[in-house]
Protein backbone atom coordinates (compact mmCIF):
# COMPACT_ATOMS: atom_id res chain seq x y z
CA UNK A 1 0.00 0.00 0.00
CA UNK A 2 1.44 3.46 -0.90
CA UNK A 3 0.53 6.80 -2.69
CA UNK A 4 2.42 7.29 -6.08
CA UNK A 5 2.80 11.04 -6.82
CA UNK A 6 3.24 11.22 -10.52
CA UNK A 7 5.39 14.58 -11.23
CA UNK A 8 5.58 16.43 -14.07
CA UNK A 9 8.62 18.27 -15.71
CA UNK A 10 9.81 19.93 -18.67
CA UNK A 11 13.54 20.33 -20.06
CA UNK A 12 14.71 19.17 -16.73
CA UNK A 13 12.87 22.37 -15.19
CA UNK A 14 9.84 21.06 -12.67
CA UNK A 15 5.97 22.28 -13.41
CA UNK A 16 5.03 24.31 -10.81
CA UNK A 17 1.48 21.97 -9.75
CA UNK A 18 4.46 18.95 -9.12
CA UNK A 19 5.08 19.74 -5.81
CA UNK A 20 1.26 20.90 -5.11
CA UNK A 21 0.56 17.48 -5.53
CA UNK A 22 3.44 15.83 -3.78
CA UNK A 23 1.72 18.24 -0.91
CA UNK A 24 -1.46 16.33 -1.91
CA UNK A 25 0.04 12.84 -1.50
CA UNK A 26 1.18 13.49 2.01
CA UNK A 27 -1.65 14.37 3.21
CA UNK A 28 -3.56 11.39 1.37
CA UNK A 29 -0.57 8.77 2.52
CA UNK A 30 -0.65 10.25 6.03
CA UNK A 31 -4.79 9.55 6.06
CA UNK A 32 -4.06 6.21 4.91
CA UNK A 33 -0.74 5.29 7.07
CA UNK A 34 1.00 4.69 3.91
CA UNK A 35 4.56 5.41 2.46
CA UNK A 36 4.49 8.46 0.02
CA UNK A 37 6.47 7.86 -3.62
CA UNK A 38 7.40 10.12 -6.14
CA UNK A 39 7.75 9.34 -9.40
CA UNK A 40 10.10 11.20 -12.04
CA UNK A 41 10.39 11.00 -15.37
CA UNK A 42 12.01 11.76 -18.48
CA UNK A 43 15.42 11.74 -19.46
CA UNK A 44 18.57 12.76 -17.45
CA UNK A 45 16.46 13.50 -14.63
CA UNK A 46 18.67 12.54 -11.30
CA UNK A 47 19.13 16.51 -10.49
CA UNK A 48 15.29 16.10 -9.99
CA UNK A 49 15.39 13.05 -8.15
CA UNK A 50 17.31 14.36 -5.81
CA UNK A 51 15.68 17.51 -5.45
CA UNK A 52 12.32 15.90 -4.32
CA UNK A 53 14.25 13.44 -2.27
CA UNK A 54 14.81 16.32 -0.03
CA UNK A 55 11.21 16.73 0.84
CA UNK A 56 9.49 14.83 3.15
CA UNK A 57 8.53 11.54 1.29
CA UNK A 58 9.03 8.28 1.83
CA UNK A 59 10.68 7.34 -1.71
CA UNK A 60 11.37 8.77 -5.36
CA UNK A 61 11.83 6.27 -8.18
CA UNK A 62 13.15 7.09 -11.53
CA UNK A 63 12.06 6.49 -14.77
CA UNK A 64 14.46 7.56 -16.85
CA UNK A 65 14.89 6.75 -20.54
CA UNK A 66 15.73 8.83 -24.13
CA UNK A 67 12.41 7.51 -24.91
CA UNK A 68 10.94 10.20 -22.23
CA UNK A 69 12.98 12.89 -23.12
CA UNK A 70 9.59 14.89 -24.97
CA UNK A 71 6.31 13.92 -24.26
CA UNK A 72 4.22 12.18 -25.83
CA UNK A 73 1.02 10.22 -24.77
CA UNK A 74 2.16 6.87 -25.79
CA UNK A 75 5.42 6.92 -24.10
CA UNK A 76 4.75 8.62 -20.86
CA UNK A 77 1.44 6.51 -20.76
CA UNK A 78 3.84 3.13 -21.02
CA UNK A 79 5.83 4.65 -18.65
CA UNK A 80 3.63 5.11 -15.83
CA UNK A 81 1.43 2.15 -16.51
CA UNK A 82 4.81 -0.24 -15.62
CA UNK A 83 5.17 2.07 -12.84
CA UNK A 84 2.48 1.33 -11.44
CA UNK A 85 2.25 -2.63 -12.49
CA UNK A 86 6.05 -2.78 -10.38
CA UNK A 87 5.10 -0.53 -7.27
CA UNK A 88 1.50 -1.37 -6.92
CA UNK A 89 0.11 1.98 -4.96
CA UNK A 90 -2.98 2.25 -3.58
CA UNK A 91 -3.66 5.60 -4.91
CA UNK A 92 -2.09 7.52 -7.77
CA UNK A 93 -1.90 11.25 -8.49
CA UNK A 94 -1.07 13.92 -10.90
CA UNK A 95 -1.60 17.01 -10.87
CA UNK A 96 -4.16 18.61 -13.28
CA UNK A 97 -1.76 19.62 -16.28
CA UNK A 98 -2.59 20.31 -20.08
CA UNK A 99 0.09 16.80 -20.16
CA UNK A 100 -1.71 14.77 -17.68
CA UNK A 101 -5.46 15.59 -19.45
CA UNK A 102 -3.62 13.77 -22.57
CA UNK A 103 -2.50 10.78 -21.11
CA UNK A 104 -3.85 10.21 -17.66
CA UNK A 105 -7.19 8.81 -19.70
CA UNK A 106 -4.99 6.74 -21.67
CA UNK A 107 -3.65 5.52 -19.19
CA UNK A 108 -6.40 4.40 -16.92
CA UNK A 109 -8.78 2.87 -19.65
CA UNK A 110 -6.00 0.77 -21.00
CA UNK A 111 -5.45 -0.27 -16.86
CA UNK A 112 -9.41 -0.51 -16.95
CA UNK A 113 -10.09 1.83 -14.07
CA UNK A 114 -11.43 5.20 -13.52
CA UNK A 115 -9.27 8.27 -13.86
CA UNK A 116 -11.00 11.07 -11.05
CA UNK A 117 -10.13 14.52 -12.77
CA UNK A 118 -9.59 17.74 -11.15
CA UNK A 119 -9.97 17.05 -7.81
CA UNK A 120 -10.00 19.65 -4.70
CA UNK A 121 -9.96 17.64 -1.51
CA UNK A 122 -8.67 14.00 -0.33
CA UNK A 123 -9.99 12.20 2.76
CA UNK A 124 -10.29 9.25 3.97
CA UNK A 125 -13.53 7.98 5.59
CA UNK A 126 -13.74 4.84 7.37
CA UNK A 127 -10.68 3.16 5.16
CA UNK A 128 -12.51 4.34 1.94
CA UNK A 129 -10.53 7.08 -0.48
CA UNK A 130 -13.63 10.05 -0.83
CA UNK A 131 -12.48 12.89 -2.94
CA UNK A 132 -14.07 16.28 -3.68
CA UNK A 133 -14.97 17.60 -7.13
CA UNK A 134 -16.66 20.94 -7.96
CA UNK A 135 -19.68 20.64 -10.33
CA UNK A 136 -21.85 22.96 -12.18
CA UNK A 137 -19.00 25.89 -12.04
CA UNK A 138 -18.14 25.33 -9.02
CA UNK A 139 -21.58 26.06 -7.15
CA UNK A 140 -21.48 22.48 -5.75
CA UNK A 141 -18.84 20.15 -4.16
CA UNK A 142 -19.55 16.48 -5.12
CA UNK A 143 -17.75 13.54 -2.42
CA UNK A 144 -16.70 10.79 -5.01
CA UNK A 145 -15.64 7.45 -3.99
CA UNK A 146 -14.14 5.60 -6.01
CA UNK A 147 -15.79 1.71 -6.86
CA UNK A 148 -13.62 -1.38 -7.49
CA UNK A 149 -9.72 -1.98 -6.38
CA UNK A 150 -7.10 0.23 -6.22
CA UNK A 151 -5.11 1.30 -7.50
CA UNK A 152 -7.19 4.68 -8.06
CA UNK A 153 -6.10 7.62 -9.76
CA UNK A 154 -6.75 11.26 -9.80
CA UNK A 155 -5.65 14.38 -10.21
CA UNK A 156 -5.04 17.51 -8.55
CA UNK A 157 -6.22 21.00 -9.06
CA UNK A 158 -4.10 23.49 -9.27
CA UNK A 159 -3.39 25.76 -6.02
CA UNK A 160 -5.58 23.64 -3.79
CA UNK A 161 -2.69 22.02 -2.15
CA UNK A 162 0.29 24.63 -1.27
CA UNK A 163 4.08 23.76 -2.14
CA UNK A 164 4.91 25.47 0.37
CA UNK A 165 3.81 23.32 3.24
CA UNK A 166 5.42 20.08 1.97
CA UNK A 167 8.12 20.01 4.67
CA UNK A 168 11.80 19.51 4.03
CA UNK A 169 12.83 15.90 5.13
CA UNK A 170 15.55 15.40 7.16
CA UNK A 171 18.17 12.95 5.38
CA UNK A 172 17.21 12.53 1.70
CA UNK A 173 14.68 9.93 0.54
CA UNK A 174 16.16 7.01 -0.98
CA UNK A 175 16.25 6.90 -4.77
CA UNK A 176 15.27 3.90 -7.41
CA UNK A 177 15.81 3.48 -11.00
CA UNK A 178 12.99 1.37 -12.14
CA UNK A 179 13.40 -0.51 -15.30
CA UNK A 180 10.74 0.03 -17.77
CA UNK A 181 10.53 -0.87 -21.41
CA UNK A 182 9.78 1.56 -23.78
CA UNK A 183 9.87 0.44 -27.12
CA UNK A 184 10.14 3.54 -29.95
CA UNK A 185 8.07 1.77 -32.10
CA UNK A 186 5.57 2.16 -29.62
CA UNK A 187 5.67 5.92 -30.00
CA UNK A 188 2.83 6.78 -33.29
CA UNK A 189 3.98 10.78 -32.74
CA UNK A 190 6.63 12.55 -33.21
CA UNK A 191 6.50 16.05 -30.31
CA UNK A 192 7.28 19.44 -32.29
CA UNK A 193 8.84 22.17 -30.16
CA UNK A 194 7.09 22.94 -27.18
CA UNK A 195 4.03 25.21 -28.01
CA UNK A 196 5.31 28.80 -27.00
CA UNK A 197 2.76 31.50 -24.78
CA UNK A 198 2.88 34.82 -26.73
CA UNK A 199 5.64 37.31 -25.92
CA UNK A 200 5.31 38.69 -22.63
CA UNK A 201 2.46 36.25 -22.06
CA UNK A 202 1.62 36.35 -18.00
CA UNK A 203 2.11 33.18 -15.72
CA UNK A 204 -0.55 34.07 -13.20
CA UNK A 205 -0.61 30.28 -11.29
CA UNK A 206 3.40 30.84 -10.31
CA UNK A 207 3.04 34.87 -9.42
CA UNK A 208 3.42 35.48 -5.10
CA UNK A 209 1.25 38.86 -5.37
CA UNK A 210 -1.77 39.47 -7.31
CA UNK A 211 -3.59 42.79 -7.39
CA UNK A 212 -7.13 42.08 -9.44
CA UNK A 213 -9.37 44.13 -10.83
CA UNK A 214 -13.24 43.81 -10.87
CA UNK A 215 -15.91 45.63 -12.36
CA UNK A 216 -15.55 48.43 -9.40
CA UNK A 217 -12.71 50.21 -11.39
CA UNK A 218 -15.63 51.57 -13.55
CA UNK A 219 -14.00 52.27 -16.77
CA UNK A 220 -10.52 51.09 -18.70
CA UNK A 221 -8.88 54.48 -17.98
CA UNK A 222 -8.79 53.84 -14.43
CA UNK A 223 -6.88 50.31 -15.14
CA UNK A 224 -3.36 51.58 -14.58
CA UNK A 225 -4.11 52.96 -11.18
CA UNK A 226 -3.91 48.79 -10.30
CA UNK A 227 -1.42 48.68 -12.57
CA UNK A 228 0.65 50.85 -10.49
CA UNK A 229 -0.41 49.51 -7.10
CA UNK A 230 0.87 46.02 -8.64
CA UNK A 231 3.59 47.64 -9.11
CA UNK A 232 4.45 49.10 -6.20
CA UNK A 233 3.61 45.84 -4.82
CA UNK A 234 6.06 43.79 -7.19
CA UNK A 235 3.15 41.97 -8.14
CA UNK A 236 0.86 41.14 -11.24
CA UNK A 237 -2.24 42.20 -12.67
CA UNK A 238 -5.43 40.08 -12.86
CA UNK A 239 -9.18 40.73 -13.33
CA UNK A 240 -12.78 39.65 -12.43
CA UNK A 241 -14.33 37.91 -15.62
CA UNK A 242 -16.41 41.36 -16.99
CA UNK A 243 -13.23 43.23 -17.22
CA UNK A 244 -11.73 40.56 -19.63
CA UNK A 245 -15.31 40.30 -21.18
CA UNK A 246 -14.91 43.99 -22.47
CA UNK A 247 -11.67 43.65 -23.37
CA UNK A 248 -9.88 45.96 -20.96
CA UNK A 249 -7.47 43.39 -20.05
CA UNK A 250 -6.30 39.92 -21.66
CA UNK A 251 -8.09 36.84 -21.35
CA UNK A 252 -4.76 35.07 -19.44
CA UNK A 253 -5.05 37.96 -17.02
CA UNK A 254 -9.09 36.42 -16.07
CA UNK A 255 -9.63 34.24 -12.51
CA UNK A 256 -12.19 32.05 -12.11
CA UNK A 257 -13.87 28.85 -12.85
CA UNK A 258 -13.59 29.86 -16.66
CA UNK A 259 -10.44 31.57 -15.99
CA UNK A 260 -7.06 30.79 -13.97
CA UNK A 261 -6.54 29.32 -10.54
CA UNK A 262 -3.77 31.18 -8.34
CA UNK A 263 -2.76 30.75 -5.27
CA UNK A 264 -0.61 33.17 -4.55
CA UNK A 265 0.63 34.79 -1.10
CA UNK A 266 -0.98 38.09 -1.17
CA UNK A 267 -4.34 38.18 -3.41
CA UNK A 268 -5.62 42.50 -3.53
CA UNK A 269 -9.51 42.19 -5.29
CA UNK A 270 -10.15 46.05 -6.01
CA UNK A 271 -14.00 46.68 -6.70
CA UNK A 272 -14.41 42.78 -6.66
CA UNK A 273 -18.16 41.50 -5.31
CA UNK A 274 -16.92 37.84 -5.29
CA UNK A 275 -19.07 36.00 -7.24
CA UNK A 276 -18.48 32.08 -6.82
CA UNK A 277 -17.14 32.05 -9.91
CA UNK A 278 -14.09 34.23 -9.61
CA UNK A 279 -13.94 32.82 -5.60
CA UNK A 280 -13.26 29.47 -6.56
CA UNK A 281 -10.46 30.64 -8.86
CA UNK A 282 -8.86 32.76 -5.93
CA UNK A 283 -9.71 31.14 -2.52
CA UNK A 284 -6.52 29.46 -2.05
CA UNK A 285 -4.30 32.39 -1.60
CA UNK A 286 -2.56 32.89 1.61
CA UNK A 287 -4.14 36.13 2.42
CA UNK A 288 -7.00 38.06 0.39
CA UNK A 289 -7.41 41.68 0.91
CA UNK A 290 -10.62 43.38 -0.18
CA UNK A 291 -11.34 46.78 -0.85
CA UNK A 292 -15.19 46.79 -2.09
CA UNK A 293 -17.76 50.21 -1.07
CA UNK A 294 -20.47 47.39 -0.30
CA UNK A 295 -19.79 45.74 3.03
CA UNK A 296 -22.52 43.45 2.22
CA UNK A 297 -20.38 41.96 -0.75
CA UNK A 298 -19.47 38.33 -0.54
CA UNK A 299 -15.73 38.93 -1.36
CA UNK A 300 -15.97 40.28 2.72
CA UNK A 301 -16.66 36.33 3.32
CA UNK A 302 -13.42 34.89 2.43
CA UNK A 303 -11.23 38.20 2.76
CA UNK A 304 -8.62 37.98 5.85
CA UNK A 305 -8.47 42.08 5.63
CA UNK A 306 -11.65 43.84 4.08
CA UNK A 307 -11.39 47.62 3.42
CA UNK A 308 -14.88 49.55 3.18
CA UNK A 309 -14.03 52.05 1.15
CA UNK A 310 -14.10 53.54 -2.38
CA UNK A 311 -11.26 52.11 -4.00
CA UNK A 312 -10.85 55.05 -5.89
CA UNK A 313 -9.32 56.95 -2.59
CA UNK A 314 -7.73 53.69 -0.72
CA UNK A 315 -5.88 52.89 -3.83
CA UNK A 316 -3.83 56.27 -4.69
CA UNK A 317 -3.40 56.20 -0.66
CA UNK A 318 -1.39 52.54 -0.73
CA UNK A 319 0.55 53.43 -3.35
CA UNK A 320 1.65 56.91 -1.89
CA UNK A 321 2.14 54.60 1.39
CA UNK A 322 4.24 52.33 -0.87
CA UNK A 323 6.40 54.66 -2.72
CA UNK A 324 7.10 55.98 0.98
C1 LIG B 1 -20.48 30.05 -16.51
C2 LIG B 1 -19.88 31.26 -15.84
C3 LIG B 1 -18.52 31.34 -15.69
C4 LIG B 1 -17.96 32.47 -15.07
N1 LIG B 1 -16.60 32.52 -14.91
C5 LIG B 1 -16.07 33.56 -14.25
C6 LIG B 1 -14.66 33.64 -14.00
O1 LIG B 1 -13.88 32.78 -14.42
N2 LIG B 1 -14.21 34.70 -13.32
C7 LIG B 1 -15.00 35.71 -12.85
O2 LIG B 1 -14.50 36.64 -12.23
N3 LIG B 1 -16.32 35.65 -13.09
C8 LIG B 1 -16.86 34.62 -13.78
N4 LIG B 1 -18.22 34.61 -14.01
C9 LIG B 1 -18.99 35.83 -13.71
C10 LIG B 1 -19.38 35.96 -12.26
O3 LIG B 1 -20.61 35.29 -12.05
C11 LIG B 1 -19.55 37.44 -11.86
O4 LIG B 1 -20.49 38.03 -12.72
C12 LIG B 1 -18.27 38.26 -11.94
O5 LIG B 1 -17.24 37.59 -11.21
C13 LIG B 1 -18.50 39.62 -11.33
O6 LIG B 1 -17.38 40.40 -11.53
P1 LIG B 1 -17.08 41.65 -10.60
O7 LIG B 1 -16.97 41.19 -9.19
O8 LIG B 1 -15.91 42.36 -11.19
O9 LIG B 1 -18.34 42.59 -10.86
P2 LIG B 1 -19.61 42.91 -9.94
O10 LIG B 1 -20.26 41.68 -9.46
O11 LIG B 1 -20.41 43.90 -10.71
O12 LIG B 1 -18.98 43.64 -8.66
C14 LIG B 1 -18.37 44.89 -8.69
C15 LIG B 1 -18.07 45.24 -7.25
O13 LIG B 1 -17.37 46.47 -7.21
C16 LIG B 1 -17.83 47.21 -6.08
N5 LIG B 1 -17.53 48.61 -6.34
C17 LIG B 1 -18.14 49.42 -7.25
N6 LIG B 1 -17.56 50.65 -7.24
C18 LIG B 1 -16.58 50.60 -6.30
C19 LIG B 1 -15.63 51.54 -5.81
N7 LIG B 1 -15.56 52.80 -6.31
N8 LIG B 1 -14.77 51.17 -4.83
C20 LIG B 1 -14.83 49.90 -4.31
N9 LIG B 1 -15.72 48.97 -4.73
C21 LIG B 1 -16.58 49.31 -5.73
C22 LIG B 1 -19.29 46.89 -5.95
O14 LIG B 1 -19.74 47.10 -4.62
C23 LIG B 1 -19.32 45.41 -6.38
O15 LIG B 1 -19.24 44.57 -5.25
C24 LIG B 1 -18.79 33.51 -14.62
C25 LIG B 1 -20.17 33.41 -14.76
C26 LIG B 1 -20.72 32.30 -15.37
C27 LIG B 1 -22.21 32.20 -15.51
Amino acid sequence: MSVLVVSEQAGGAWHGMSFETIAAGAEAAAALGCPLQVAVLGSGVAGLAAEAAAKRVSEVVVIDDPALAAYTPDGFAAAVRQAVEQLNPTLVLFPHTYQVRDFAPKLTAGLGKAFLSDAVGIAVDDGKLVFVRRLFQGKLNADVTPAGDAPYFASIQSGVFRADALPDGGAPAPVRNLDVVIDPAQIRTRPEAPFQEAKGAVDLTAAEIIVSVGRGIKDPENIPLAVELAQALGGELAASRPICDNGWLPLERQVGSSGQTVSPNLYLALGISGAIQHVVGMKGAKTIVAINKDEGAPIFEIADYGIVADLFEVVPALIAALKE
